[in-house]
Protein backbone atom coordinates (compact mmCIF):
# COMPACT_ATOMS: atom_id res chain seq x y z
CA UNK A 1 0.00 0.00 0.00
CA UNK A 2 1.35 3.52 -0.89
CA UNK A 3 1.05 6.06 1.75
CA UNK A 4 0.62 9.65 0.86
CA UNK A 5 2.72 12.67 2.37
CA UNK A 6 0.01 14.21 4.11
CA UNK A 7 2.14 17.08 5.16
CA UNK A 8 0.52 17.94 1.48
CA UNK A 9 -2.78 17.52 2.66
CA UNK A 10 -2.44 20.21 5.46
CA UNK A 11 -1.93 23.18 2.68
CA UNK A 12 -4.82 24.95 1.90
CA UNK A 13 -7.27 23.27 -0.38
CA UNK A 14 -7.62 25.90 -3.07
CA UNK A 15 -4.54 28.65 -3.62
CA UNK A 16 -5.69 31.73 -3.06
CA UNK A 17 -5.42 33.22 -6.21
CA UNK A 18 -8.02 30.58 -7.70
CA UNK A 19 -10.71 32.03 -5.10
CA UNK A 20 -9.90 35.53 -7.26
CA UNK A 21 -10.44 33.64 -10.48
CA UNK A 22 -13.70 32.22 -9.50
CA UNK A 23 -15.08 35.29 -7.98
CA UNK A 24 -14.21 37.45 -11.56
CA UNK A 25 -15.91 34.71 -14.06
CA UNK A 26 -18.59 34.77 -11.38
CA UNK A 27 -19.47 38.39 -12.12
CA UNK A 28 -18.38 37.96 -16.22
CA UNK A 29 -21.40 35.44 -16.56
CA UNK A 30 -23.69 38.22 -15.31
CA UNK A 31 -21.96 41.15 -17.27
CA UNK A 32 -20.40 39.20 -20.26
CA UNK A 33 -19.43 43.14 -22.31
CA UNK A 34 -17.57 45.00 -19.27
CA UNK A 35 -14.46 45.51 -19.44
CA UNK A 36 -12.59 44.04 -16.50
CA UNK A 37 -9.30 45.90 -15.67
CA UNK A 38 -6.64 43.63 -13.59
CA UNK A 39 -4.59 45.40 -11.09
CA UNK A 40 -4.49 41.94 -9.19
CA UNK A 41 -1.81 39.78 -11.51
CA UNK A 42 1.52 39.55 -10.18
CA UNK A 43 2.32 38.37 -13.54
CA UNK A 44 3.91 40.31 -16.39
CA UNK A 45 2.36 41.34 -19.78
CA UNK A 46 4.82 43.28 -21.21
CA UNK A 47 6.37 41.05 -24.35
CA UNK A 48 10.24 39.74 -24.49
CA UNK A 49 12.97 42.45 -25.69
CA UNK A 50 14.61 42.15 -28.79
CA UNK A 51 18.05 41.53 -27.46
CA UNK A 52 16.23 38.51 -26.07
CA UNK A 53 14.70 37.34 -28.37
CA UNK A 54 17.39 37.61 -31.18
CA UNK A 55 19.52 35.61 -29.07
CA UNK A 56 17.02 32.69 -28.14
CA UNK A 57 16.95 32.65 -32.11
CA UNK A 58 20.42 32.74 -32.39
CA UNK A 59 20.01 29.74 -30.29
CA UNK A 60 17.75 27.70 -31.75
CA UNK A 61 19.78 28.11 -34.98
CA UNK A 62 22.59 26.81 -32.79
CA UNK A 63 20.62 23.87 -31.87
CA UNK A 64 19.79 23.23 -35.35
CA UNK A 65 23.20 22.50 -36.71
CA UNK A 66 25.09 19.34 -36.14
CA UNK A 67 28.55 21.46 -35.12
CA UNK A 68 27.02 23.77 -32.44
CA UNK A 69 24.39 21.27 -31.09
CA UNK A 70 24.50 20.95 -27.19
CA UNK A 71 22.70 18.10 -25.25
CA UNK A 72 22.81 18.77 -20.95
CA UNK A 73 23.29 22.17 -19.83
CA UNK A 74 25.83 21.73 -17.12
CA UNK A 75 24.07 21.12 -13.39
CA UNK A 76 25.13 24.80 -12.49
CA UNK A 77 24.30 26.49 -15.53
CA UNK A 78 26.54 27.86 -18.33
CA UNK A 79 29.78 29.68 -17.75
CA UNK A 80 28.68 32.76 -20.48
CA UNK A 81 25.77 33.02 -18.13
CA UNK A 82 27.37 32.91 -14.88
CA UNK A 83 30.75 34.92 -16.02
CA UNK A 84 28.02 38.10 -16.74
CA UNK A 85 25.95 37.58 -13.05
CA UNK A 86 29.63 37.93 -11.32
CA UNK A 87 30.49 40.76 -13.26
CA UNK A 88 26.76 42.29 -12.72
CA UNK A 89 27.31 41.58 -8.77
CA UNK A 90 31.06 43.25 -8.54
CA UNK A 91 29.56 46.27 -10.06
CA UNK A 92 27.51 46.47 -6.59
CA UNK A 93 30.80 46.11 -4.92
CA UNK A 94 30.59 41.99 -4.75
CA UNK A 95 33.08 39.85 -5.13
CA UNK A 96 31.14 36.06 -5.41
CA UNK A 97 33.20 32.79 -6.37
CA UNK A 98 32.40 31.39 -9.11
CA UNK A 99 31.26 27.84 -7.86
CA UNK A 100 28.71 29.86 -5.63
CA UNK A 101 26.30 30.56 -8.84
CA UNK A 102 23.70 28.60 -9.44
CA UNK A 103 21.26 28.82 -12.99
CA UNK A 104 17.98 27.87 -12.29
CA UNK A 105 14.14 27.54 -14.31
CA UNK A 106 13.20 30.30 -11.77
CA UNK A 107 12.98 31.11 -8.14
CA UNK A 108 10.20 29.08 -7.05
CA UNK A 109 11.72 26.10 -7.67
CA UNK A 110 14.86 27.00 -5.70
CA UNK A 111 12.22 28.35 -2.26
CA UNK A 112 10.80 25.14 -2.32
CA UNK A 113 14.07 22.92 -2.59
CA UNK A 114 16.52 24.56 -0.21
CA UNK A 115 13.84 22.69 2.31
CA UNK A 116 15.85 19.47 1.44
CA UNK A 117 18.81 20.39 2.06
CA UNK A 118 18.12 21.85 5.69
CA UNK A 119 17.48 19.65 8.48
CA UNK A 120 13.77 19.02 9.45
CA UNK A 121 13.73 20.52 13.32
CA UNK A 122 14.88 23.81 11.96
CA UNK A 123 12.21 27.08 13.15
CA UNK A 124 11.31 29.22 10.24
CA UNK A 125 10.68 33.05 10.04
CA UNK A 126 8.48 34.19 7.83
CA UNK A 127 7.46 38.02 7.39
CA UNK A 128 3.98 38.49 8.12
CA UNK A 129 1.76 39.40 5.64
CA UNK A 130 2.99 36.33 3.60
CA UNK A 131 4.02 35.46 0.71
CA UNK A 132 2.07 32.07 0.71
CA UNK A 133 4.70 29.92 -1.44
CA UNK A 134 7.65 30.43 2.02
CA UNK A 135 4.54 29.27 4.29
CA UNK A 136 3.03 26.48 1.92
CA UNK A 137 7.00 24.90 1.57
CA UNK A 138 7.75 24.70 5.05
CA UNK A 139 4.22 22.97 5.58
CA UNK A 140 5.01 20.75 2.99
CA UNK A 141 8.06 20.26 3.97
CA UNK A 142 6.80 18.64 7.29
CA UNK A 143 7.98 22.00 9.30
CA UNK A 144 4.74 23.98 10.22
CA UNK A 145 3.66 22.14 13.08
CA UNK A 146 -0.27 22.24 13.70
CA UNK A 147 -2.36 25.20 13.20
CA UNK A 148 -3.52 26.75 15.61
CA UNK A 149 -6.65 28.82 16.21
CA UNK A 150 -5.62 32.45 15.02
CA UNK A 151 -4.92 30.72 11.72
CA UNK A 152 -0.95 30.11 12.52
CA UNK A 153 1.31 27.39 12.42
CA UNK A 154 2.75 25.74 15.93
CA UNK A 155 5.97 25.85 14.78
CA UNK A 156 6.35 29.29 12.37
CA UNK A 157 7.90 31.77 13.96
CA UNK A 158 5.55 34.94 11.89
CA UNK A 159 7.44 38.22 11.74
CA UNK A 160 5.02 41.06 12.36
CA UNK A 161 4.72 43.93 9.59
CA UNK A 162 2.20 46.33 10.57
CA UNK A 163 1.48 49.81 10.09
CA UNK A 164 3.56 50.84 13.34
CA UNK A 165 6.52 49.52 11.54
CA UNK A 166 5.57 50.81 7.83
CA UNK A 167 5.78 47.03 7.24
CA UNK A 168 9.56 46.65 8.34
CA UNK A 169 9.29 43.10 10.09
CA UNK A 170 10.46 42.99 13.24
CA UNK A 171 13.47 40.72 14.86
CA UNK A 172 12.15 37.76 16.57
CA UNK A 173 12.27 37.78 20.25
CA UNK A 174 12.70 34.28 20.16
CA UNK A 175 15.81 32.14 18.43
CA UNK A 176 15.12 31.01 14.94
CA UNK A 177 17.49 29.34 12.23
CA UNK A 178 15.67 29.94 8.89
CA UNK A 179 14.21 33.47 7.70
CA UNK A 180 12.74 34.01 4.98
CA UNK A 181 12.94 37.87 3.47
CA UNK A 182 11.67 39.56 0.65
CA UNK A 183 13.17 42.77 -0.26
CA UNK A 184 11.92 44.64 -1.75
CA UNK A 185 8.77 42.96 -0.93
CA UNK A 186 5.80 41.47 -2.50
CA UNK A 187 2.99 41.73 -1.00
CA UNK A 188 3.83 45.01 0.77
CA UNK A 189 6.21 47.34 -1.79
CA UNK A 190 7.98 48.07 1.24
CA UNK A 191 11.64 47.72 1.66
CA UNK A 192 14.44 47.50 4.26
CA UNK A 193 17.88 49.52 3.69
CA UNK A 194 21.09 48.94 4.28
CA UNK A 195 20.52 49.71 7.87
CA UNK A 196 17.54 47.64 8.35
CA UNK A 197 19.18 44.65 6.35
CA UNK A 198 22.13 44.90 8.54
CA UNK A 199 20.40 43.92 11.66
CA UNK A 200 19.23 40.87 9.44
CA UNK A 201 22.65 40.04 9.06
CA UNK A 202 23.65 40.78 12.26
CA UNK A 203 20.88 38.69 13.97
CA UNK A 204 21.59 35.77 11.69
CA UNK A 205 25.32 35.83 12.62
CA UNK A 206 25.09 35.49 15.98
CA UNK A 207 22.07 33.23 15.92
CA UNK A 208 24.25 30.89 13.09
CA UNK A 209 20.59 31.09 11.65
CA UNK A 210 20.43 31.86 7.38
CA UNK A 211 18.25 34.26 5.52
CA UNK A 212 17.06 32.93 2.91
CA UNK A 213 17.23 36.28 0.74
CA UNK A 214 14.37 36.91 -2.34
CA UNK A 215 15.34 39.32 -4.37
CA UNK A 216 12.94 39.06 -7.08
CA UNK A 217 12.39 42.53 -7.20
CA UNK A 218 15.89 44.30 -6.89
CA UNK A 219 15.25 45.67 -10.33
CA UNK A 220 12.67 47.36 -9.40
CA UNK A 221 14.88 49.45 -6.75
CA UNK A 222 14.67 52.97 -6.86
CA UNK A 223 15.70 54.58 -3.60
CA UNK A 224 19.67 54.80 -2.97
CA UNK A 225 19.88 53.25 0.21
CA UNK A 226 18.20 50.36 -0.14
CA UNK A 227 20.53 47.28 -1.00
CA UNK A 228 20.53 45.78 -4.48
CA UNK A 229 22.03 42.43 -3.40
CA UNK A 230 22.05 41.37 0.38
CA UNK A 231 26.28 40.66 0.05
CA UNK A 232 26.37 44.17 -0.10
CA UNK A 233 25.89 43.85 4.02
CA UNK A 234 29.50 43.10 5.70
CA UNK A 235 28.65 39.47 6.83
CA UNK A 236 25.57 38.27 4.31
CA UNK A 237 27.60 35.37 2.81
CA UNK A 238 28.37 33.85 5.99
CA UNK A 239 24.53 33.80 6.46
CA UNK A 240 22.46 34.42 3.07
CA UNK A 241 21.67 32.24 0.06
CA UNK A 242 20.31 34.92 -2.52
CA UNK A 243 17.70 34.17 -4.44
CA UNK A 244 17.12 36.14 -7.83
CA UNK A 245 14.66 35.63 -11.11
CA UNK A 246 14.60 36.86 -14.31
CA UNK A 247 10.68 36.49 -14.26
CA UNK A 248 9.88 40.01 -13.42
CA UNK A 249 12.92 41.57 -14.25
CA UNK A 250 12.68 40.54 -17.74
CA UNK A 251 9.29 39.20 -18.77
CA UNK A 252 10.85 35.48 -18.31
CA UNK A 253 7.45 34.67 -15.86
CA UNK A 254 6.77 32.10 -18.91
CA UNK A 255 10.50 31.20 -20.07
CA UNK A 256 12.01 30.24 -16.74
CA UNK A 257 15.17 31.14 -15.62
CA UNK A 258 16.80 32.43 -12.79
CA UNK A 259 19.53 32.02 -9.72
CA UNK A 260 20.44 31.28 -6.39
CA UNK A 261 23.70 31.90 -4.99
CA UNK A 262 25.58 29.92 -2.11
CA UNK A 263 28.50 31.51 -0.77
CA UNK A 264 30.97 28.98 0.30
CA UNK A 265 31.12 30.88 3.31
CA UNK A 266 27.43 29.48 4.28
CA UNK A 267 27.84 27.08 7.05
CA UNK A 268 25.36 24.33 8.56
CA UNK A 269 25.45 21.93 11.69
CA UNK A 270 25.31 18.34 11.68
CA UNK A 271 23.54 17.17 15.07
CA UNK A 272 27.31 16.83 16.14
CA UNK A 273 28.19 20.09 15.89
CA UNK A 274 30.24 19.63 12.78
CA UNK A 275 30.23 22.88 10.25
CA UNK A 276 29.42 21.75 7.00
CA UNK A 277 29.13 24.36 3.96
CA UNK A 278 25.45 24.19 2.88
CA UNK A 279 26.93 24.62 -0.87
CA UNK A 280 27.86 21.20 -0.73
CA UNK A 281 24.58 20.08 0.01
CA UNK A 282 23.33 22.23 -2.81
CA UNK A 283 25.43 21.06 -5.07
CA UNK A 284 24.65 16.91 -4.12
CA UNK A 285 21.43 17.44 -4.69
CA UNK A 286 21.06 20.00 -8.04
CA UNK A 287 23.80 16.78 -9.30
CA UNK A 288 21.08 14.63 -9.13
CA UNK A 289 17.93 15.88 -9.02
CA UNK A 290 18.26 18.42 -12.22
CA UNK A 291 19.92 18.80 -15.43
CA UNK A 292 19.53 22.62 -15.52
CA UNK A 293 17.66 24.89 -17.70
CA UNK A 294 17.23 25.25 -21.47
CA UNK A 295 20.05 26.39 -23.70
CA UNK A 296 18.34 28.88 -25.54
CA UNK A 297 16.56 30.04 -22.43
CA UNK A 298 20.02 30.82 -20.87
CA UNK A 299 21.20 32.82 -24.07
CA UNK A 300 18.43 35.06 -23.67
CA UNK A 301 19.07 35.33 -20.31
CA UNK A 302 22.71 36.12 -20.92
CA UNK A 303 21.41 38.66 -23.39
CA UNK A 304 19.92 41.06 -20.64
CA UNK A 305 23.78 41.69 -19.89
CA UNK A 306 24.73 43.68 -22.94
CA UNK A 307 24.52 47.13 -23.60
CA UNK A 308 21.21 47.21 -25.27
CA UNK A 309 19.77 44.40 -23.43
CA UNK A 310 20.03 46.21 -20.18
CA UNK A 311 18.48 49.25 -21.82
CA UNK A 312 15.89 47.51 -22.81
CA UNK A 313 15.13 45.80 -19.48
CA UNK A 314 15.18 49.09 -17.85
CA UNK A 315 12.39 50.65 -20.32
CA UNK A 316 10.20 47.61 -19.26
CA UNK A 317 10.58 47.80 -15.32
CA UNK A 318 10.52 51.68 -16.07
CA UNK A 319 7.05 50.73 -17.30
CA UNK A 320 5.98 49.29 -14.70
CA UNK A 321 7.06 51.48 -12.37
CA UNK A 322 5.18 54.33 -13.42
CA UNK A 323 2.10 52.28 -13.68
CA UNK A 324 2.59 52.36 -9.96
CA UNK A 325 3.31 55.62 -9.56
CA UNK A 326 -0.26 56.29 -11.08
CA UNK A 327 -1.27 53.98 -8.92
CA UNK A 328 0.42 54.94 -5.67
CA UNK A 329 -0.54 58.97 -6.25
CA UNK A 330 -4.41 58.35 -7.11
CA UNK A 331 -4.97 56.38 -4.12
CA UNK A 332 -3.18 59.07 -2.02
CA UNK A 333 -4.93 62.30 -3.36
CA UNK A 334 -8.05 59.87 -2.35
CA UNK A 335 -6.89 59.98 1.40
CA UNK A 336 -5.94 56.27 1.85
CA UNK A 337 -2.74 54.85 3.57
CA UNK A 338 -0.86 53.20 0.54
CA UNK A 339 2.69 51.84 0.69
CA UNK A 340 4.93 50.61 -1.81
CA UNK A 341 4.51 51.52 -5.55
CA UNK A 342 8.34 53.25 -5.46
CA UNK A 343 10.87 50.47 -5.64
CA UNK A 344 8.51 47.93 -6.14
CA UNK A 345 5.29 46.94 -8.61
CA UNK A 346 3.17 46.45 -5.51
CA UNK A 347 1.02 49.31 -4.07
CA UNK A 348 -0.47 48.17 -0.83
CA UNK A 349 -2.67 50.31 0.81
CA UNK A 350 -5.53 50.08 3.97
CA UNK A 351 -9.67 49.86 2.39
CA UNK A 352 -11.55 52.48 2.78
CA UNK A 353 -13.64 52.50 5.89
CA UNK A 354 -11.23 49.85 7.15
CA UNK A 355 -14.12 47.66 5.23
CA UNK A 356 -12.66 43.72 5.49
CA UNK A 357 -10.19 43.02 2.40
CA UNK A 358 -12.80 40.40 0.56
CA UNK A 359 -15.99 42.71 1.31
CA UNK A 360 -13.87 45.52 -0.31
CA UNK A 361 -13.14 43.33 -3.47
CA UNK A 362 -16.37 42.94 -4.38
CA UNK A 363 -17.21 46.37 -4.50
CA UNK A 364 -13.97 46.80 -6.45
CA UNK A 365 -15.54 44.40 -8.99
CA UNK A 366 -19.02 45.00 -8.99
CA UNK A 367 -19.04 49.30 -9.00
CA UNK A 368 -15.75 49.91 -10.86
CA UNK A 369 -14.67 46.55 -13.10
CA UNK A 370 -11.39 46.66 -11.20
CA UNK A 371 -9.65 43.27 -9.68
CA UNK A 372 -7.44 43.49 -6.72
CA UNK A 373 -6.05 41.07 -4.56
CA UNK A 374 -7.36 41.03 -0.83
CA UNK A 375 -4.99 41.46 2.00
CA UNK A 376 -6.04 38.26 3.24
CA UNK A 377 -5.02 36.06 0.85
CA UNK A 378 -1.46 36.78 2.15
CA UNK A 379 -2.61 35.86 5.54
CA UNK A 380 -4.57 37.72 9.03
CA UNK A 381 -2.37 40.47 9.45
CA UNK A 382 -3.36 41.32 5.73
CA UNK A 383 -6.82 42.24 6.56
CA UNK A 384 -7.92 45.42 6.12
CA UNK A 385 -5.40 45.77 2.88
CA UNK A 386 -5.63 45.67 -0.64
CA UNK A 387 -2.63 44.99 -3.22
CA UNK A 388 -2.66 46.75 -6.62
CA UNK A 389 -0.14 45.83 -9.11
CA UNK A 390 1.83 47.98 -11.32
CA UNK A 391 1.95 45.29 -14.16
CA UNK A 392 -1.05 46.04 -16.50
CA UNK A 393 -1.13 48.32 -19.52
CA UNK A 394 -0.57 51.98 -19.07
CA UNK A 395 -4.05 52.15 -20.72
CA UNK A 396 -5.46 49.55 -18.64
CA UNK A 397 -4.25 51.76 -15.24
CA UNK A 398 -5.03 55.48 -16.41
CA UNK A 399 -8.53 53.80 -16.98
CA UNK A 400 -9.27 52.13 -13.58
CA UNK A 401 -7.73 55.22 -11.53
CA UNK A 402 -10.17 57.27 -13.42
CA UNK A 403 -12.95 54.80 -12.89
CA UNK A 404 -12.02 55.30 -9.18
CA UNK A 405 -11.36 59.16 -8.42
CA UNK A 406 -13.41 60.78 -6.35
CA UNK A 407 -15.58 57.29 -5.60
CA UNK A 408 -13.45 56.41 -2.83
C1 LIG B 1 7.30 36.48 -8.79
C2 LIG B 1 8.08 36.16 -7.57
C3 LIG B 1 9.19 35.33 -7.63
C4 LIG B 1 9.68 34.79 -8.96
O1 LIG B 1 9.21 33.54 -9.18
P1 LIG B 1 9.71 32.73 -10.45
O2 LIG B 1 9.55 31.31 -10.05
O3 LIG B 1 11.14 33.08 -10.68
O4 LIG B 1 8.85 33.12 -11.60
C5 LIG B 1 9.89 35.06 -6.48
N1 LIG B 1 9.52 35.59 -5.31
C6 LIG B 1 8.48 36.42 -5.20
C7 LIG B 1 8.16 37.01 -3.89
C8 LIG B 1 7.71 36.73 -6.32
O5 LIG B 1 6.67 37.54 -6.21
Amino acid sequence: MALANENYLKTPEIYCFDEIEKRVNAYKVLHPNTKIIRLGVGDVTRCLTNEVVQAMHAAVEEMSQQATFRGYSPPQGYDFLIEKILKDYRKLGVHLNRESVFINDGAKSDIGNIGHILGRDNIIAIADPIYPVYENATIMSGRAGVMNVDQKWSNVVYLKCSEETAFIPELPAEKVDIIYLCNPNNPTGTTLNKTELKRWVDYAVAHDSIIIYDGAYQAFITEPDVPRSIYEIKGAKKVAIEIRSYSKTAGFTGLRCGFSVFPPELMVYSKMGEKIPLIKLWSRRKANYTNGVSYIVQRGAEAIYSYKGKEEIQELVEYYLANASIIRNELKSAGLQVYGGISSPYIWFRTPDNQPSWKFFQQLLYEFQIVGTPGIVFGQSGEGFMRFTGFSSREGTLLAMDRLRGNL
